[in-house]
This record gives structure tokens, sequence and C-alpha cells, in this order.
């Protein structure tokens, strides 16, 4: 029997709608929740990203300031914009869009937004917060798997979770938020023995490697929760996930499509941060 879909953008608009009614709250105290998008350059992947944020924000009712600056920008005149920014009561979340040109140092710049307005959760204080089970903002994309795995009821405490990847934004953030809940939490990397030796235990598998098709259905063990966070373009320039669906459906218990799987719940959950945001400013 194929597996159970994990619909992300069905989830997506099921969380919007809760979060629309939290942003009405705060808009019948005059607060307009406020996130400040900073793109740097001409990279079209980014521009796509962040138009697609700024959309999202405005379906919702949030307030969203797009700051476009050219590639030539100077890390100082970054660094001064997002001085800017901290300093505006009217913006409760500052994201910017990674990558930077190679001259910005983007640990830097991210270290510079103000701790209560980190809404990607990529500063140090929040992943250590994360470590220490207290994130103010937990970074969105495993934010979103989270929300993914409890929308569908899938039990944690005791199973067998298994990351492959191991990236400040994705997989090692994934790895703590699965030991938050009692997993018991593998990360695989690049490095690893023998990769199916670890997928094939996993009750529930995450895969943020961006590998195209790098899980195959012989790596993973019957029944299982396959999350692929995986974005690949093809050669067709068609989007393609870390996880071989066609084949992997057939096995596991549950599994995310690419498109349609964790990229609507990433930006749901920077809605979510952001509402978060103004509602801890207005002490709510
Ligand atoms: P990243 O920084 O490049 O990290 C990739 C990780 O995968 C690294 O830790 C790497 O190991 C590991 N890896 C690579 N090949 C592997 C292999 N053959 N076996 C096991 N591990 C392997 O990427 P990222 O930022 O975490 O993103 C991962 C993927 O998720 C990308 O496709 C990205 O586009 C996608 N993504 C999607 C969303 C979304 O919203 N849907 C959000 C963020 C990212 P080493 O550390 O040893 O190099």
């Amino acid at each position: 029997m194929p597996a159970i879909l994990i619909d992300g953008n069905a989830i997506a608009r099921n969380e919007r709608a809760q979060l629309k009614l939290r942003a009405e709250g705060l808009a019948a105290r005059s607060i307009a929740p406020g996130l400040a998008v900073v793109l740097v350059g001409e990279d079209p992947a980014s521009k796509i990203y962040v138009r697609n944020k700024a959309r999202a924000c405005a379906e919702l009712g949030l307030r969203s300031e797009v700051l476009e600056l050219p590639a030539t920008t100077s890390q100082q005149t970054l660094l001064d914009h997002i001085a800017r920014l901290n300093a505006d009561r009217a913006t409760h979340g500052i994201l910017v869009q990674l990558p930077l040109p190679k001259h910005i140092d983007a640990a830097a710049v991210v270290e510079a937004i103000a701790l209560d307005k980190d809404v990607d959760g990529f500063s140090l204080h929040n992943l250590g917060a994360l470590v220490a089970g207290r994130a103010l903002f937990p970074p969105c994309t495993p934010f979103g798997v989270m929300r993914m795995l409890e929308h569908h009821a899938i039990a944690l405490s005791g199973q067998n979770a298994v990351v492959v990847g191991r990236s400040n934004i994705v997989g090692k953030p994934m790895a703590l938020m699965l030991l938050a809940k009692d997993a018991t939490v593998s990360i695989c990397t690049s490095k690893t023995r023998d990769l199916s030796q670890h997928t094939l235990l996993a009750d529930v598998l995450v895969v943020a490697a961006g590998k195209p098709k790098l899980i195959t259905a012989a790596m993973v063990k019957p029944g299982a929760v396959v999350i692929d966070v995986g974005t690949n373009r093809g050669a067709d320039g068609r989007l393609v996930g870390d996880v071989d669906f066609e084949s992997v459906r057939e096995v596991a218990g549950h599994i995310s499509p690419v498109p349609g799987g964790v990229g609507p719940m990433t930006i749901t959950m920077l809605l979510a941060n952001t509402i978060n945001a103004a509602e801890r400013a207005a002490r709510i």
C-alpha cells in the first residue's frame, strides 16, 4: 500500500488560517506584525524566495518591507541597515536572505540582528537556546517539519530518528528538535561510511543533504516516516527532492513530497515566528 502523503500545502494552509486569527488579534490592538527582508545582490533564486515571503506576509495581513541592495553593498552599509531595522519599533522580524556576496561575512551580519527579531533563528544565541531546549525562534525549516509530524500525530518518544545532513540551519536544529521529543537521534553526513545501515533503522527519516534521489526504497525501513527537505533543480528545471519519491512511497508509511512538502511549511513558520515576535513585543 502506498504511503500516506504528508501534504505540506494543506498543513500550511491550516497553520496559516490559525496564524491569521492571531494577526487579526494584533490588528485589533493596532499592531501590524512587520517583517523586514534584506536581499543583497541579484541571485534569481533568492529573488523568488524573497518575493514568496513578501506575498505570504501580505496574505496574512502582515506588513513586509523588502530592502533590495546592490551586490556591491559593503558590509558596513549592510550592518547600518540592520541597526536601523533593529531600532525600528514597527519591524518585529528581520531576515537577511542567504547566501550573501562573498565579500560580506554572513555570520557577522546574522549576529548583528537583534535577538528578539531573529525570526530565522540562525543566531548563535538562538541555536544555543535550542540546545538548552529554550529556543526563542526555532529555525523555520526544522520547525516546519516538526509541525508536519505533529499534524499527523507521529509518535516520536523512543523512536529511532535519523537526520541526513548536519547544516546549522536544517540538520543540526532538526536533530535537536527530535531529541527534545525523546526520539533516539542519529545524524548522518557525507562522511558516513554506510548510509543505508543507518537509514534502515529509522522510524523517522529526515533527509536534508541536497543530493537528488539520494534515498532509495532499499534504504528505507518498511512503514517509516520519510520527510524530504531537499530541493534540487533537475536538468529540466523541475524541483526534485533528496528522496526517490516514486519508489520510496511504496515502502514508507508516510512520506512528504517535493514540491509541496517542507517548502510551504518553512515560509509558514517564518510567519509564525514573526507573529510570535510581534506578540512578545506587545507582551501578549
Ligand atoms: P548544506 O548546508 O549543503 O548541508 C548538506 C548536508 O548534507 C551536509 O551536512 C552534508 O554533509 C550532508 N550530505 C551531503 N551529501 C551527503 C551524502 N551523500 N550522505 C549523507 N549526507 C550528505 O545544505 P542545507 O542548507 O542543510 O540544505 C539541504 C537541502 O535542503 C538542500 O537541498 C536545500 O536546498 C534544502 N532546503 C530546503 C528548504 C525548504 O524550505 N524546503 C530549506 C532549507 C534547505 P557534510 O557536512 O559532511 O558535508
